[in-house]
């Protein structure tokens, strides 16, 4: 994803003003819906996420065109692979304009499906091990959210051991290189956690 910057709004549009940073998201967030206004979900129910080449309402269409005028689909409600793109008020999240958009975009999917992922889906105990199978920017994501609630020990598994480094700055302690182990990869995830657990 990425941050942008909104040189123009809709009619009725209120949540957002020109020149506010956001983010876009496609997962959207409707404000109304049972599932926008509960606390324990994300799931918009009144606007819910599916791949469509459309804008997800109103009139179902498109707002993009090339310059010899053929119809541009949409994609994941955001269209963000583009210079400019028109989104949905639901698909937008305001963000401080002093975050840098180079940091700002990173809270857009994977920094909060990874983080979200230990903290609020798995909840990951204090002085708990756990396992990150890829070490991609949401495993290391993961990681992230592991060290913020307290894990005492963080083992990534990936194919490439110079991810390991990376992983250690946000809380990775262990490593397995799964092309390495041949079939016993997973039996030496089980070795590192029953030796922390001994
Ligand atoms: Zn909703």
């Amino acid at each position: 994803m990425c941050c942008r910057v909104v040189e123009s709004v809709g009619e009725g549009v209120h949540e957002v003003a020109v020149g506010d940073s956001v983010i876009p998201t496609f997962v959207s967030d409707c404000g109304e819906c049972d599932g926008c206004i509960s606390q324990k979900s994300n799931i918009c129910t009144k606007l819910p996420f599916k791949i469509t080449p459309y804008m997800p309402r109103y009139d179902q269409g498109t707002r993009f065109t090339s310059l010899n005028g053929e119809t541009i689909y949409h994609t994941m409600c955001v269209s963000s692979f583009s210079e400019y793109t028109v989104v949905d008020v639901a698909h937008v999240t305001k963000v401080d304009p002093s975050i840098s958009p180079s940091r700002a975009c990173l809270l857009s999917c994977g920094i909060s499906t990874g983080v979200g992922a230990a903290w609020k889906i798995a909840n990951v105990e204090e002085g708990s091990t756990v396992v990150i199978f890829g070490l991609g920017s949401i495993g290391i994501a993961v990681a992230e959210g592991a060290r913020l609630r307290g894990a005492a020990r963080i083992i990534g598994v990936d194919l490439n051991s110079k991810k390991f480094e990376m992983g250690k700055m946000f809380g990775v302690t262990d490593f397995v290189n799964g092309g390495e182990c041949g079939d016993k990869s997973v039996s030496q995830v089980f070795f590192l956690t029953y030796t922390m657990i001994v």
